[in-house]
């Protein structure tokens, strides 16, 4: 079953709820930067960035950023795919929180993570609205060494 964040998002109290209980949780952590993941990430990173005051950085599918990037390949159940970055998007040692709308296997956000720290950046968490539990997504990323939050939980 897909799950699908665009209800909450028309929502206004739905949507306000969601992005103020993220505050609550990463105002006062050190923070430099927010990186979202296309697309749905974007949405929600870039309210949680503003909100925070904070710089959002979006990490894309392959060919789609319009200035050099840096890239990281993943296998997915059916085939391969590319998420990429702007190279100069991120400077050593800056602290980044990752930011999806659901996990489920935990492909996407841990290619990702990869593809942060290729360029020296340090993962602060991994942020998403959803978990799916039942696919393994949260011990995978754990298992790397990363910090995982999520709002809800679902079969
Ligand atoms: P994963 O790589 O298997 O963890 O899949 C997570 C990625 O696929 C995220 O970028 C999600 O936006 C998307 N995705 C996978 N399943 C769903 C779903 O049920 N609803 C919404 N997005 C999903």
């Amino acid at each position: 079953m897909f799950r699908d964040i665009t209800t909450l998002l028309k929502d206004p109290v739905g949507f306000r709820i969601t992005i103020t209980e993220l505050v609550n949780r990463y105002s006062g952590m050190k923070i430099d930067l927010i990186a979202g993941i296309e697309a749905r990430g974007f949405i929600v990173g870039s309210a949680l960035a503003y909100q925070l005051g904070l710089g959002f950085v979006p990490i894309r599918k392959k060919g789609k950023l319009p200035a050099e990037t840096v890239g990281h390949d993943y296998e997915l159940e059916y085939g391969a795919d590319r998420l990429e970055m702007h190279i100069d998007a991120i400077s050593k040692g800056d602290r980044i929180l990752l930011v999806d709308d659901l996990i489920a296997t935990g492909g996407t956000a841990g290619a990702a993570c990869k593809l942060i720290e290729s360029i020296g950046g340090k993962i602060v968490e991994c942020c998403f609205v959803i978990d799916l539990p039942d696919l393994g997504g949260r011990s995978r990323l754990e298992k790397q060494g990363h910090k995982v939050f999520a709002l809800c939980e679902f079969e």
